[in-house]
């Protein structure tokens, strides 16, 4: 059973049905007509939703139990790093196709990671443990920041998907910020903890994907960077890690294997690292789960990284070993998400695909699940398709990317698309080099004309059908 919707169900549906096994669907009422559901071998209404039903322990075991489900893949999001619902698997005698809840539960905590981290010898930013409530956490705040200077970073605890991220610039934001982001903690995460990171300044945002078995094994798959952000969440994932030097991708890689054996991982996992502009590296998080930018990894390394998951949870060891791995070329991925950039990536869910056509050819791969005339439910995230090229050098991967684009027709709602369009033709991307500031210092990225209306749109088919752009849109 996949315990997700989306993009993110179809990917794992497919694994499992290569594995020869059957693959069930759960959804929602607002999902009647997804994709996944028609996908899948089974498929289970679990309630009206939204996202209440997605999210409800009680209501997917019980509908496992009573479809004869074996193993829960909870997808990436949702319930994919909640270690009670790792836990309810386990009581249920499920497999949970995960690392066990113990390790989701003190690495999903970040100041527990660190700490874990920190015993382990590996370098982080200097950070605060959880500050206490009230006055007592304002001075120590009001400390820490003096001693490493503004900004500081205020983080939820129990943060994730960039949410419960603030930059603080100075004491008068501090004071201001911190119980607000001490209640927002509360009604985000359900856990009020909040700590403060010195910030790293203009930083790439480099991670390291990680496998490990339970006969001993660990292993990584090289590094990617997903440093182009919005929110402190990812736009654009590239593997692997564009930094020139090798011996320090080494360094971070040999850190991350040692970061998850230090927490006893098991299955897929990603160590997370910020590189200062000296190539310092630091540790910053494990995600616990397989991640939405794994494509690029897969692309690079060969290996199906869910394939491997399902395997190493049905108690199969690691097929390779770390001198198997060879990563070859560079691969990119763009989320292609129903939102305006020109209006704050506003969301634009509640619109139909009216038109919908998509590239393809050699070193391309869509993970979607829209079509024409599917409505994109208002309710859930505004991700449609990820488009992943793969190239053997940067040149030509940019050149694929560029081509996917030009090629890539979605009429109805507003996409990320004429923003990549610029993102691929800019010098620094060319190059390769950005760090997290990348959307800040590129507002050339954001200067576009993208008339949504459809009659426009109607216009410019008509003109391709009659063949007067040749080339520029591929039929
Ligand atoms: P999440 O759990 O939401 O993914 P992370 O701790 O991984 O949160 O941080 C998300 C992003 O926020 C990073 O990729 C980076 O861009 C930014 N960030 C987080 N911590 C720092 C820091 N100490 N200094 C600079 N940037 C940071
Ligand atoms: P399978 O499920 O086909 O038997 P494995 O469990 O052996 O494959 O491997 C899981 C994933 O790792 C697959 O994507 C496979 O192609 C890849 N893989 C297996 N062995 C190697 C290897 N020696 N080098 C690179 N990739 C490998
Ligand atoms: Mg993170």
């Amino acid at each position: 059973m996949v315990a997700n919707r989306g993009e993110i169900a179809l990917r794992i549906i497919r694994a499992i049905q290569e594995l020869g096994h059957t693959a069930v669907a759960i959804y929602e009422t607002p999902d009647n007509a997804a994709l996944h559901i028609r996908v899948a071998d089974e498929a289970i209404w679990i309630g009206d939703g939204p996202r209440r039903d997605y999210l409800s322990i009680a209501k997917i075991i019980k509908a496992a139990k009573d479809h004869g489900v074996d193993a829960i893949h909870p997808g990436y999001g949702f319930l994919a790093e909640n270690p009670d619902f790792a836990k309810a698997c386990e009581e249920a005698g499920i497999i949970f196709v995960g690392p066990p809840h113990e390790v989701i539960s003190k690495l999903g905590d970040k100041v527990t990671a660190r700490k874990i981290m920190a015993e382990a010898g590996i370098a982080m930013v200097p950070g605060t443990e959880n500050l206490p409530h009230g006055e007592a956490g304002l001075q120590e705040a009001l400390e820490f920041a003096a001693k490493y200077g503004y900004p500081v970073m205020l983080k939820a605890t129990a943060g994730g998907g960039g949410r419960g991220i603030r930059l603080i610039e100075n004491d008068a934001q501090l004071k201001e910020q911190l119980p607000t982001a001490r209640s927002e903690a509360k009604a985000a995460f359900n856990n009020d903890n909040i700590y403060l990171e010195k910030v790293v300044l203009k930083p790439k945002h480099v991670e390291v994907q990680i496998m490990a078995d339970n006969f001993g094994n660990t292993l990584h798959l090289g590094t990617r960077d997903c440093s182009i952000q919005r929110r402190n969440q990812k736009l654009v994932e590239i593997a692997p890690s564009m930094i020139p030097d090798k011996k320090l991708l080494d360094e971070i890689c040999a850190t991350a294997v040692q970061a998850a054996k230090a927490s006893n991982y098991f299955n897929a996992g990603t160590v997370e690292f910020l590189v200062d502009k000296d190539n310092k590296f630091y540790f910053m998080e494990i995600n616990t789960r397989v991640q939405v930018e794994h494509t690029v990894t897969e692309m690079v390394s060969g290996i199906d990284i869910v394939r491997t998951q399902i395997k190493l949870a049905l108690g199969r060891p690691l097929s390779f070993t770390q001198d198997d791995i060879r990563l070859r070329g560079h691969a990119i991925e763009m989320r292609i998400n129903a939102e305006d950039p020109q209006n704050n990536f506003m969301p634009e869910g509640g619109k139909t695909v009216s038109v919908y056509r998509s590239p393809g050819g050699y070193g391309v791969r869509l993970d979607g699940f829209v079509y024409q005339g599917f409505t994109i439910p208002e309710v859930y995230d505004s991700l449609l398709v990820k488009l992943t090229v793969f190239g053997f050098t940067w040149n030509e991967t940019v050149d694929r990317l560029r081509r996917c684009l030009r090629n890539y027709t979605i009429v109805g709602p507003k996409t990320t698309i004429p923003f990549y369009m610029n993102l691929v033709n800019d010098p620094d991307f060319q190059k390769g080099d950005f760090d997290t500031s990348y959307l800040e210092t590129h507002p050339n990225l954001f200067d576009y004309k993208d008339d949504p209306s459809e009659v426009n749109k109607l216009a410019r088919l008509i003109a391709e059908i009659h063949f007067k752009k040749e080339n520029k849109y591929a039929i």
